[in-house]
């Protein structure tokens, strides 16, 4: 037989490292149905037939956020055979709130105090034998983070499981409360489950509406419950939910009373807290935080990622293995063709997303580890303050950072985010933050047109950064992202030192998606465009095709030419050359250097400060025309791997589609502004385009000043309206 165990646990009470530590390597990550909040299931080690399902971090069984509900849901409809509590022992007061209403359901339950290390080392104490009495569940101490403890609790879990004998929560409401709770359990008994039975009156009682609704109880017992609720709360003097909240919160003031002591500190500052005062320090923080980032991105973009990386495309996919293939494929006669699909098309498609690898390895590792020790936390709580006031939260932060190496972990970090309008907003604007494969786009440019200025690269990012503010500030103001981001509820864990384990595990994780996402979504468009690249139509018939400018890709780009006409680059190779870019960004710099004709390697040239060699380049563009691409090609739709993580994480085509639109309207936008805006500032006459870019301007300031969507308010003016009639 199976058994079920339920993870639950507050936010930060360690429950993800009790799950890796119970389950060892046999566990599965995917969403909850319908939702992208991540579901992650595995199975006791040594013990097949457990299973362990980790809920998501809550801190009441309130329907207040999407995390309560799925972890309620579960509990109530998927049957756990016992729950195993995670409790923080160092917050234990808080932590009780939950543990309480898990006993309320009626399950069997397990109380892991967890954090015992640091308890003890606070020297505090808890009696735990009399909690246990008091609340009516086993409690097994565990420090996660030492692997204390866990396979007791783990154990004493399953064994309760198997027993009938659950435990009757010990704890009971005020008498008034108690007997509304069991009239009403009386009226509804028949129509739910008898185990969950007082759990269902209880939230009756709190007039629960999800509960409400899921019972659809008729209109005569429905009324009969809210009599029993209103005499309650007359005889008390408070509403229904605020009397449950304060009995339970009494309750744990008695258990804290009698269980818990606390050892008097002389100035109640860990050393955690004295770090702190320094890194989230109003006027250090900002600079601390820059240097540590400095650190990062010197170590895994300038040093040894680009080394590797430098190694893993040159070398590795360059010579290695494109040089000696191609070799050997004409050694044993492959057709030209076919040589062409297999490593221009497929290795060098996946190859130059894979030659990433090493230096995303190195980045991953980096901001693991500075995620295991706890400074993650304080980043997203010092960039709270800044990115609030664009609308978006400081978890946002985190996957801007990551990125900026590659918009595809990037986009799958913004799972942390619980609030869902702040997490779909996240994931609408990561990717214009330029990503490591859009660096050589920024270097071809400046090189070939601006002959090595060193203002491009900077406005580049500050391009990036600033459409990420600006598309803040406008989609805030719609109704679909309303409202002030969640507050930072985030507890700051104490420091602590790394776990290899922990960090090798996010490093396995981050890695593997983005290798996967190179052999599907990738291998697929690297096929389809080599396809279209390689093959035109010659004198009415489909035929390879060695040279671009006749292929199907190039007439394609000659359709599409037109479109991009106001934006300065109007001809058939710059068009090439972002379709390109959808299949990897770095794309547009391998797609000029053979529109263009360019001989050699184009990056190379531009390393050397040979700049002369890309003059056919230069010949095509003005530096206003050359600018105007250059945005456009940061900004507009990501490469198809970025793509294929949106569609992942926003887990709806109807969100992804809105994503991807909004990025090419963004993108369009303002390259026309700044292209026409340029014209006339270097006195070229007026044109319908130039109207056009500053009706733009003005819609743009419009969305950015108007006042923004508010629900209150257009529910007071539709009532005066209806008032008015
Ligand atoms: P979750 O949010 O409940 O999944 O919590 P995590 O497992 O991510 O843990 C939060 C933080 O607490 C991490 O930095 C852990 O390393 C740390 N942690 C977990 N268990 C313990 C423990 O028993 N003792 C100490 N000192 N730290 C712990
Ligand atoms: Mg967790």
């Amino acid at each position: 037989m199976e058994t079920k165990i339920a993870l639950a646990g507050n936010p930060n009470s360690g429950k993800t490292t009790v799950f890796n530590i119970l389950t060892g390597s046999k566990q599965y990550v995917g969403n909850w149905p319908g939702v992208t909040v991540e579901k992650k299931e595995g199975r006791l080690r040594g013990f097949d037939n457990v299973l362990i399902q980790d809920l998501p971090g809550i801190y009441s069984l309130s329907p207040y956020s999407l995390e309560e509900v799925i972890a309620r849901n579960y509990i109530i409809n998927e049957r756990p055979d016992v729950i195993l509590n995670i409790v923080d022992a160092s917050n234990i007061e808080r932590n009780l709130y939950l543990t309480v209403q898990l006993l309320e359901i009626g399950l069997p339950v397990v109380a892991a105090l967890n954090m015992m290390d640091v308890v003890r080392k606070n020297g505090d104490f808890i009696n735990t034998a009399r909690l246990s009495e008091m609340l009516g569940c086993e409690i097994i101490e565990t420090a996660a983070i030492r692997g204390e403890g866990l396979m007791t609790a783990a154990r004493r879990a399953a064994e309760l499981a198997g027993t009938e004998k659950t435990p009757v929560p010990r704890h009971r409401f005020s008498d008034p409360v108690e007997q509304a709770v069991t009239r009403i359990g009386e009226i509804i008994s028949g129509t739910v489950d008898p185990q969950y039975l007082r759990w269902f009156a209880i939230k009756l009682f709190e007039r629960d509406e999800k509960v409400r609704e899921e019972l659809g109880l008729d209109a005569n017992l429905s009324a009969g419950i809210e009599n029993i609720i209103r005499n309650c709360e007359q005889e008390l003097d408070d509403d229904a939910e605020s009397i449950i909240t304060n009995e339970r919160y009494e309750f744990i003031g008695r258990l804290m009373a009698a269980c818990v002591r606390r050892e008097e500190r002389k100035n109640n500052l860990t050393l955690s807290d004295k770090i702190d005062r320094i890194v989230t320090n109003r006027v250090l923080a900002l600079p601390i935080f820059a240097a540590v980032m400095f650190v990062v991105y010197y170590i895994s973009v300038t040093t040894a990622g680009s080394l590797l990386t430098d190694f893993a495309n040159d070398v590795l996919f360059g010579e290695w293995i494109m040089g000696n293939l191609s070799e050997w494929l004409a050694a044993i006669g492959t057709a030209g063709w076919l040589t062409s699909l297999i490593v221009d098309g497929i290795i060098g498609g996946v190859g130059a997303v894979l030659g990433f690898l090493p230096q995303m390895v190195i980045l991953f590792l980096m901001l693991a580890i500075l995620e295991e020790i706890g400074y993650m936390a304080r980043v997203a709580f010092i960039m709270d303050r800044i990115f609030r006031k664009f609308g978006l939260s400081g978890k946002s932060f985190i996957p801007m950072l990551i990125g900026s190496g590659c918009s595809v972990p990037g986009i799958m970090a913004s799972r942390t985010i619980e609030n869902e309008r702040d997490r779909r907003m996240t994931i609408i604007t990561t990717s214009f933050i330029p990503c490591g494969a859009k660096i050589p786009i920024i270097a071809l440019i400046a090189g070939a047109i601006f002959k090595g200025a060193w203002w491009v690269a900077p406005t580049a990012y500050f391009a990036g950064i600033a459409a990420v503010v600006i598309s803040g500030i406008i989609l805030k103001k719609t109704k679909y992202f309303a409202g002030q981001p969640a507050p930072f509820v985030m507890e700051l864990p104490p420091y602590h030192l790394p776990y290899a384990g922990n960090i090798l595990r996010s490093v396995k994780e981050r890695s593997r998606s983005f290798v996967r996402k190179a052999g599907t979504v990738i291998l697929l468009a690297s096929i389809v465009i080599w396809f279209f690249s390689s093959f035109g139509m010659v004198s009415g018939r489909l035929l390879w095709v060695e040279d671009m400018e006749f292929s199907i890709l190039a007439a394609a780009g000659g359709l599409l030419a037109p479109l991009f006409a106001p934006l300065g680059f109007g001809s058939w190779q710059p068009a090439v050359a972002t379709v390109m870019g959808l299949v990897a960004k770095e794309e547009v710099v391998g797609a000029f250097g053979v529109l263009f004709g360019v001989a050699g390697d184009a990056l190379a040239l531009v390393e050397e400060g040979a700049y002369e060699g890309l003059a056919a380049i230069a010949a095509h563009f003005t530096p206003l025309s050359a600018f105007s691409f250059l945005l456009f090609n940061l900004l507009c739709a990501p490469c198809f791997a970025a793509i294929g993580a949106i569609r992942r994480e926003m887990n709806n085509a109807k969100w992804t589609w809105f994503a991807i639109s909004y990025h090419f309207a963004f993108a369009y936008s303002i390259s026309l502004i700044v292209y026409q805006l340029g014209l006339l500032a270097s006195g070229a006459g007026f044109s319908p385009a130039s109207a056009a870019a500053l009706l733009l301007v003005a819609v743009l300031a419009y969305l950015l000043l108007h006042r923004p969507y508010n629900e209150t308010r257009r529910l007071k003016s539709a009532a005066a309206e209806i008032h008015s009639s």
